[in-house]
C-alpha cells in the first residue's frame, strides 16, 4: 500500500536492523486518516469471505483493526494480554512470547464474545517471528471458531513469521513488506 510505505519512509525510525519505530503515526500518536485508508484496504481484500468478526492483539493493533471492523460493518474483539494465567471457566488463554520485549504473556479471550459460528479476521501492526499471530490463531481455534486470514500493516519479511503462517495455509495480506532495513534506509519488497 503506497500511502503506508511512503509514511514509513518519511516517519519510521529504524532502531537497529530488527526494530522499526512507528510511534508517530501508529503506536503512540495515531494518524486516523491513514488508519481509515488501511481499514478500507483490508475490507476490500477480505470481502465476501463470510467473516463475522475482526480480532486484534492489544494494544497497537487496535486503531487499524477498529477501522477495518468499521469498514466491514463487523464487531472488533481485542485479545487481551495478561501477565499470568487467570483461572476462569469463561476465558480462553494461550501463552505468547513477545518479540520486542523478550518476555511472555497470556493472551486471553472471553467465551462471551466468540463461538464456533465465528469466522475471524486477525489484524496486527507488525509481523516478525509470527508468535503474536500464531497465538491469536490458537486462541480463536480453542473457541472452535475459524480463521479467515491475517492482515498485517508492516511485515518484516526478513524474519520468519510470514513464511510460517503461509506454510500453514493462511492468507497473509501485508500492506508494507520490508526486505531489509538499517539506520536511514528501508527497502520494501512486493
Ligand atoms: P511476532 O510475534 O510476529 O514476532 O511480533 C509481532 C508483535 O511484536 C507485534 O504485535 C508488535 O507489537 C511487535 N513488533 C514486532 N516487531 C516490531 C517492530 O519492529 N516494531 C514495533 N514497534 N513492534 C514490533
Amino acid at each position: 500500500m503506497k500511502e503506508l510505505q511512503e509514511r514509513i519512509q518519511k516517519d519510521g525510525i529504524c532502531i537497529n536492523e530488527d526494530i522499526l519505530k512507528v510511534d508517530s503515526f501508529i503506536n503512540h500518536q495515531v494518524d486516523p486518516v491513514l488508519m481509515e485508508q488501511i481499514g478500507q484496504e483490508f475490507a476490500e481484500h477480505f470481502k465476501d469471505q463470510g467473516i463475522t468478526k475482526v480480532a486484534t492483539i492489544e494494544s497497537s493493533g487496535i486503531a487499524p483493526a477498529l477501522m477495518t471492523a468499521h469498514s466491514m460493518g463487523l464487531p472488533l474483539i481485542i485479545l487481551k494480554k495478561q501477565p499470568s494465567k487467570v483461572l476462569n471457566d469463561h476465558l480462553f488463554q494461550t501463552e505468547v512470547t513477545s518479540f520486542t520485549k523478550g518476555t511472555s504473556y497470556e493472551l486471553t479471550l472471553s467465551s462471551k464474545f466468540i463461538s464456533e459460528k465465528d469466522h475471524v479476521l486477525i489484524i496486527d501492526d507488525f509481523l516478525a517471528n509470527g508468535e503474536a499471530a500464531t497465538g491469536a490463531i490458537r486462541l480463536i481455534r480453542k473457541a472452535h471458531a475459524t480463521v479467515a486470514g491475517v492482515g498485517i500493516l508492516i511485515e518484516k519479511s526478513f524474519q520468519p513469521g510470514h513464511d510460517k503462517l503461509v506454510a500453514q495455509g493462511f492468507d497473509v495480506y501485508s500492506l508494507a513488506r520490508i526486505g531489509h532495513m538499517e539506520a536511514g534506509k528501508i527497502e520494501f519488497i512486493e
